[in-house]
């Protein structure tokens, strides 16, 4: 059978402590099934009461080897029982074997392998355990002993000094372990902190971008669409559109604008391109596009709608801006031209369409809607 090195006290985490547990039981089983045995056998014909229970602890010792064997996941419950029976038989010895010099050696592997398969709980017992009974028998003599009293204050000594040893190392452990712990929590706190820091930069820069995107294919004056925005988006539209197409395009121009400017100023004719765009976005749907097209010109772009219901659109745009009155110019008016889009169209061509619309309508005497001749 292949020995492995024995590792006490090994600090790792829980699946290896209960490997390392598997390999010094199993190192031990061995070792004190061998020794037992043989011991029983030389012992046998000296003390045969000992030699018995001797060679009965090395067969024991051999079944707890081939039950671990079987039942590795099991290895707490039969660390225990051999723990138990390592303590019967170093009583066992100790009452019945007198003169053995090797007996306390035997009681110190016991008192480790306690402290290192069941914990430290189960070592302070056993130890306070044959403290009490070692000294208890030497000061009743209920069995016969060799030891003397120097030898007995010896074995309390070693047994102290090992109380002493693995308190000591139990110490440093645990402040070894808090020490991990509260670096652990700092790495986390870290950690945490800079994944939020992360989380809120890539916000900020997700708003950003949406930002940029908005403020790319926005007119700076109106708020409106952008020329270059609504030709992508017509591309893509008309891509897309299906054969029962039923959309319009209004196309919208400032009236005398140009005396406007020229009388009273760029400013005030900006006003009036904002008032103009005003009275659009408020009479758009969420599916229209309204767009600046470029000086006084704007438009909209209205999918799913009739003929009909596109000059009534119009018409209304036309004559809330006439009813509107604006501070030192009074009356502005609108004239406005209505297309419809055609299966194959390019955008030329609709816009074409609706320019001489609004041609018409500027020549009949502008501040009117009309619709191209061609539809
Ligand atoms: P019509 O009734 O035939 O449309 O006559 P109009 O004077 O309005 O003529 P037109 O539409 O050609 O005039 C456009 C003017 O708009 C020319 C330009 O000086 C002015 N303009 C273009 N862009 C801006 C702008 O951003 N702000 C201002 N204030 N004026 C602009
Ligand atoms: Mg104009």
């Amino acid at each position: 059978m292949m020995l492995h090195p024995i590792k006490l006290f090994p600090a790792s985490g829980d699946a290896d402590h209960m490997r390392y547990k598997v390999v010094f039981l199993n190192n031990v089983f061995t070792f004190f099934g061998i020794v037992s045995f043989s011991m029983g056998i030389i012992r046998w014909r000296v003390h045969p009461l000992i030699g018995i229970v001797d060679i009965v602890f090395g067969l024991i010792a051999f079944a707890l080897l081939w039950a671990l064997r079987r039942n590795k996941q099991r290895v707490e419950l039969i660390s225990g029982i051999a723990l138990w029976l390592c303590f019967l038989q170093f009583l066992t010895v100790y009452f019945l074997a007198t003169g053995n010099s090797t007996r306390s050696g035997l009681l110190l592997l016991i008192l480790a392998g306690a402290f290192y398969l069941k914990g430290r709980q189960m070592g302070y017992q056993m130890l306070a355990i044959l403290l009490l009974l070692v000294v208890g028998n030497h000061l009743t003599h209920l069995f016969p002993s060799e030891y003397g009293h120097l030898d007995i204050l010896s074995l309390c000594l070693y047994l102290l000094g090992q109380f002493f040893i693995i308190r000591n190392y139990e110490c440093l452990r645990e402040s070894q372990t808090n020490h991990l712990k509260a670096l652990n929590t700092d790495l986390e706190a870290l950690v945490k902190q800079r994944t939020e820091q992360l989380a809120a930069a890539n916000t900020a820069l997700q708003v950003e971008k949406e930002n940029l995107k908005t403020l790319s294919s926005t007119d700076f004056l109106t708020g409106l669409s952008n020329r270059q925005h609504f030709e992508t988006v017509f591309a893509e539209h008309t891509h897309t559109v299906g054969r029962k197409i039923s959309d319009a395009l209004i196309l919208i121009d400032i009236d005398r604008f140009k005396s406007i400017n020229d009388t009273h100023g760029h400013v005030i004719g900006d006003q009036v391109i904002k008032t103009v765009a005003e009275c659009i976005k408020k009479n758009t749907r969420l599916s229209d596009i309204a767009v600046r097209w470029g000086g006084d010109e704007m438009m909209i772009y209205a999918p799913r709608i009739t003929l009909a219901q596109a000059a009534k659109l119009a018409e209304k745009i036309r004559q809330q801006v006439h009813a509107r009155s604006l501070p030192d110019i009074g009356q502005i008016s609108i004239s406005c031209g209505v297309a419809m889009l055609r299966m194959g169209d390019s955008l030329t061509q609709l816009l074409h369409r609706a320019d001489q619309a609004l041609y018409e309508a500027k020549q009949a005497g502008r501040n009117q809607v009309a619709i191209s001749a061609a539809e």
